[in-house]
């Protein structure tokens, strides 16, 4: 592995290379930085290379790299894209600028009413269980329209229902990476059929991000390809 800025560099020219294969615009696929379990210095290091959006899975571990950077606040987005018990959605609804991984109305409800009413709408993804494991989180694809229209309805200046969002089963094999990321772009495109106005398909991570741009991810989820392994 490089630096953190190199290899920045070439996760740039990996989305670029991908977007160019499939005749789509480099700029329509926005680089969500996952700094996961890496310290608040990492993210400082990517933020000076441009990364300005950072993800993060687990909530107390982002809080205090949140209050770690604080002097960096207004420059950058920070993305929950770790599973969201209820009784952690306040200090999420005051911390963050997304949430990847929406999977109740319960959960949405508790963010839209917990959101402080200074700050902009709390943009959010439903996350989708595409491949049908029990133990997997994430809205089975037969609830999500019933999902997606109840979210939609809670207040807007508290909430955006801006997506979906899927982490699919490993696999190295290119064509069964297409086919589950071609599962959650059908379901996005039925919702926007069905009126919904989402812009957002978080999908695609260090290892299948070709694959995911190819069918049609707006924002690529990187972590090891960028800070290095997590051992
Ligand atoms: C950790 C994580 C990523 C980043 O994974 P890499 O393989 O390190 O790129 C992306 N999305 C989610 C939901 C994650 O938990």
């Amino acid at each position: 592995m490089g630096s953190i800025g190199s290899n920045l560099q070439e996760v740039r020219q990996r989305i670029a290379r991908a977007c160019a294969e499939s005749g789509r615009d480099a700029n329509s696929v926005t680089l969500l930085a996952v700094s996961k379990t890496f310290p608040a210095e990492a993210v400082r290091e990517a933020f000076a290379a441009g990364a300005c959006a950072f993800g993060e899975n687990y909530v107390q571990e982002a809080l205090a790299k949140i209050d770690a950077l604080a002097d960096l606040r207004a420059r950058l987005a920070w993305h929950l894209i770790g599973p969201l018990q209820s009784n952690k959605t306040r200090p999420v609804a005051e911390a963050f600028d997304w949430v990847h991984t929406v999977d109740r109305l319960k959960i949405a409800e508790r963010l839209a009413a917990q959101r402080p009413a200074d700050l902009p709408p709390l943009d959010i993804c439903l996350q989708v269980n595409v491949c049908g494991e029990d133990s997997k989180s994430g809205v089975a694809p037969g609830e999500l329209p019933a999902l997606a229209a109840a979210v939609s309805a809670l207040p807007h200046e508290r909430l955006r229902l801006r997506g979906l969002m899927a982490i699919p089963e490993p696999t190295a094999d290119l064509q069964a990476q297409r086919r589950q990321h071609h599962r959650l772009r059908d379901l996005f495109d039925a919702l926007r059929a069905n009126g919904l106005p989402l812009d957002t398909l978080s999908m695609g991570m260090s290892a299948d991000l070709e694959a995911a741009v190819a069918e049609g991810s707006t924002l690529v989820r990187v972590g090891s390809a960028i800070f290095g392994s997590r051992g």
